[in-house]
């Protein structure tokens, strides 16, 4: 049996700066093998975000502990961190994050090279990977010149450039009309491998249709 590519193991996240303490997850345990697609549901402010963020090893557990890869995750240890972000996790977000300056090649090339590709590599990697999703005529527009649905293709493909085993993806259809949401789920989809997974917020149950399993937030808690 391979290792899941995430187990979470009591992971609680509270938050101290206001008045009270938010407790924004609590005790979370899961594990997610290869080959899933898991959409994670539940109303506004029951945690999703937060625990994509950790999942991302952008935020850090107030307890709890964290396998990636079968690997514990020392959240203390900042360049053991950022390497791991740099190659094991892919991130997609509502509103595309891409960079504006950059045309849709540069913005996944950078990624690239972020990983560790050598600059001929990461060129050729991050064009065929924009060719594969139909964005072959738009290698040189900057986000500006794009629709929504090409940016979140451009966005897919910087978030699989470097080939991660997890991929994130935060309400990645919110910003999209049915159509377009509908292919970005499709290409999403057609992404998952024995050694990959995926983990994806969602307020639309058309969304979460497409994913292998759905699990329900409440309150910083799983509870279906
Ligand atoms: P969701 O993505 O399901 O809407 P979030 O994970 O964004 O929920 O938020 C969960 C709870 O944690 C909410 O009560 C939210 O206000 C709180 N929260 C999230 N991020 C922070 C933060 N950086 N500081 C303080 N509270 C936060
Ligand atoms: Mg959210």
């Amino acid at each position: 049996m391979p290792s899941p590519i995430i187990a979470l193991q009591s992971i609680s996240r509270v938050f101290d700066s206001g008045p009270q303490p938010i407790h924004a997850l609590s005790g979370i345990t899961l594990q997610i093998a290869g080959g899933e697609f898991v959409a994670l549901s539940g109303p506004s402010g029951s945690g999703k975000s937060t625990l994509l963020n950790i999942l991302g090893l952008a935020d850090r557990p107030t307890s709890g502990s964290m396998l990636l890869s079968g690997k514990v995750v020392d959240f203390s240890a900042e360049a053991t961190l950022t390497a791991l972000r740099r190659n094991s996790i892919g991130y997609i977000f509502q509103y595309f994050n891409l960079l504006p300056a950059m045309s849709a090649l540069e913005n996944v090339t950078m990624m690239a090279l972020l990983s560790g590709m050598q600059h001929e590599g990461a060129y050729e990697k991050s064009r065929a990977q924009l060719l594969a999703v139909g964005l072959g005529a738009r290698l040189h527009h900057r986000p500006g010149q794009l629709s929504g649905g090409e940016m979140q293709r451009v966005a897919i493909c910087r978030a699989l450039v470097h080939a991660p085993a997890l991929i994130l993806a935060d309400e990645p259809t919110g910003n999209l009309d049915s159509t377009n949401g509908a292919a970005v789920l499709d290409l999403i989809r057609s992404q998952i491998s024995a050694d990959r997974a995926v983990v994806m917020a969602t307020h639309s149950a058309e969304a979460a249709g497409y994913a292998t399993r759905s699990l329900l937030m409440h309150d910083g808690k799983i509870v279906s």
